[in-house]
């Protein structure tokens, strides 16, 4: 399976930058989700990998093929890339039963293939199922009916998936295995029909490996062919078992439900057998708990089929939940890439804290200087004293040093592309996210003044789990408001004129106006720079 490379990726329309400068690169087998905020881009990421959309500028590698290169003028059609698609419209054909709904597309490929003995793969298929008959015995009878029958056609589904193989030859296994005990004289024509077979390559000039594929000077025969209805067949029941629509086949899609048919539609796309497969929002239309249940499938799709899933969503959740590696985006901006529990713990910044995680993270505004023994003495809320304290060595001096040399080194960079032949100015600038404080009276943030934020002003981002009641905590605050869902609680505590949202497990009440006490003893808090919005490490914090 490919990995697949983006280089300096960008596009714009006019001066509106749609995707800025992203360089990615989507590990063999990933699961990766991109996520970020309407309009960030997600989509049109994942439509110029997947050959939809024309880059501006940049290089898509994926496997060892350049399908995009704005420089050598390389940009490979979509339907050459090998990929998959799934989107949020999946639209199945109404007039097309379920099996003709995947195999349509497959009966469409016509490309270079290997070629085989149809006769000899499939008497091979029938003498191994009937040498070790138990599997399809078993299969026939997990199929009897409350009334002790066979039931014939899901004998047949049961076959062709237990035993991975063609209803044509489900049909011929069940006949054999329903009409007789002693099977050694079906075993003896079906050797002789490979055998036949074997003499008649042999005679052409060939002979027959042991995958019943036609080679000829030692090479396997190869030619540009379209799938035999076995060959599609078997696709068909190979992604049906998969997303477990077996029994659903001959039925129209008018006659299943929103989640049978988008199992039906992600068995259409997976039936090609992709090496890659995108999906944008492809549970947005279903509704909540059929969209959890969808998630399960995905995930074990994704491990059984061992493609690459590039998947695009809004939904924080999903992301988090599905992905082995999260691509957040900001304004066409690459915001953090890492896997969810890392971007959970340890964002990039301000934008990445804020954006994952429901409820929502706090952030509160601290201003201080670093002693000699490396904690951090900080001014929070209304005068309150704190002392922060780094979960590993810091120098906030050396930190801030890289800090200054990475924004000049950007500047530089951006300079030079200024000079450089086509450049254009982005119109949708970046800017440093602006995060929001939780006060009992909102404010107009815009109406307080031009402050100048210096390098002693910090914001401090403290998960809402890592809240505790404590009756000797040194926190004190009132309840605000209260969200009991039995297994836990989101409480809003009011802290002066500031709100932190708490999470608290177990089955607790909380009245409103009550005063409590709390303590946040985790060395998780995480201290970001207010200039540049970034993360500057974690710790713990004394009050
Ligand atoms: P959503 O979650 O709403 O689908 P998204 O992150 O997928 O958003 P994109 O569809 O990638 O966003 O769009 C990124 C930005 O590019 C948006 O601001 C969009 O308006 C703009 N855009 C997309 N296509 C075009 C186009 N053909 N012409 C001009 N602007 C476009």
């Amino acid at each position: 399976m490919p990995e697949i490379r983006l280089e300096h990726v960008t596009k714009r329309w006019g001066r509106f930058y749609g995707v800025d400068d992203l360089t990615l690169t989507i590990k063999d087998n990933a699961f990766v989700t991109l996520l970020g905020p309407s309009g960030c881009g997600k989509t049109t990421t994942l439509r110029m990998i997947a050959g939809l959309e024309t880059p501006t500028s940049g290089r898509i590698t994926i496997g060892d093929t350049v399908v995009f290169d704005s420089e050598k003028g390389i940009n490979m059609p979509a339907n050459k890339r090998k990929v998959g698609f799934l989107f949020q419209n999946y639209a199945l054909w109404p007039n097309m039963t379920v099996y003709q709904n995947i195999a349509f597309g497959l009966s469409n490929i016509k490309e270079e293939m290997d070629t085989y003995s149809d006769e000899a793969r499939e008497a091979a298929r029938l003498v191994a199922a009937l040498s070790s008959p138990a599997n399809a015995l078993a299969a026939i009878e997990d199929s009897r009916g409350k009334d002790g029958k066979v039931d014939e056609k899901k004998a047949l589904v049961h076959l062709t998936e237990s035993l991975l193989m063609p209803m044509s030859s489900a049909k011929k296994l069940y006949r054999i295995l329903t009409s007789s005990k002693d099977y050694s004289g079906d075993i003896a024509t079906l050797k002789a029909t490979i055998d036949s077979a074997r003499s008649k390559a042999e005679a052409a000039g060939g002979s027959l490996d042991d995958q019943y594929r036609i080679v000829k000077g030692g090479q396997v025969v190869r030619s540009v062919r379209k799938l035999t209805k076995d060959e599609i067949d078997l696709s068909v029941r190979r992604v049906s078992k998969l997303v477990k629509i077996g029994m659903f086949m001959d039925r129209y899609p008018a006659e299943l439900s929103g989640g049978q048919q988008q199992r039906v539609a992600i068995a259409r796309t997976l039936a090609p057998e992709p090496a890659v497969l995108f999906m944008d929002e492809p549970l947005s239309n279903l509704d909540a708990k059929l969209r959890l249940e969808m998630r399960y499938e995905l995930q074990r799709l994704h491990v059984e089929t061992g493609s690459t899933f590039v998947y695009v969503t809004h939904d924080q959740m999903e992301a988090m939940t599905l992905a082995t590696d999260i691509c957040l985006m900001s304004n066409a901006v690459l915001q953090q890439y890492a896997a969810p529990l890392d971007v959970y713990n340890r964002p990039a910044n301000l934008f990445a804290a804020d954006f994952v995680g429901n409820p929502s993270i706090n952030f509160v505004e601290a201003n201080g200087q670093q002693s000699g023994d490396g904690t951090v003495q900080l001014t929070l809320f209304d005068g309150m004293k704190a002392t922060f304290r780094p979960a590993s060595p810091l120098s906030l001096d050396e930190w801030r040093r890289q800090r200054d040399a990475d924004a000049k080194a950007a500047e530089d960079a951006l300079r030079a592309k200024s000079q450089m032949k086509g450049y254009v100015e982005k119109s949708n600038k970046d800017e440093v996210f602006h995060y929001h404080i939780q006060r009992t009276e909102e404010i107009d943030e815009s109406l307080e003044g031009a402050k100048t934020i210096g390098d002693d002003d910090f914001v401090l981002g403290v998960r809402p789990e890592l809240i505790e009641i404590d009756e000797n905590g040194a926190l004190e605050g009132e309840i605000y408001g209260a969200m009991p869902t039995g297994m836990e609680s989101t409480i809003k505590v009011r802290i002066g004129d500031f709100l932190l949202t708490g999470v608290i497990f177990g089955n607790s009440h909380f009245r409103i106006g009550t005063r409590i006490r709390m303590s946040i003893s985790s060395d998780r808090i995480m201290l970001f720079d207010r200039s540049s919005g970034r993360l500057v490490t974690l710790g713990s914090l004394e009050f």
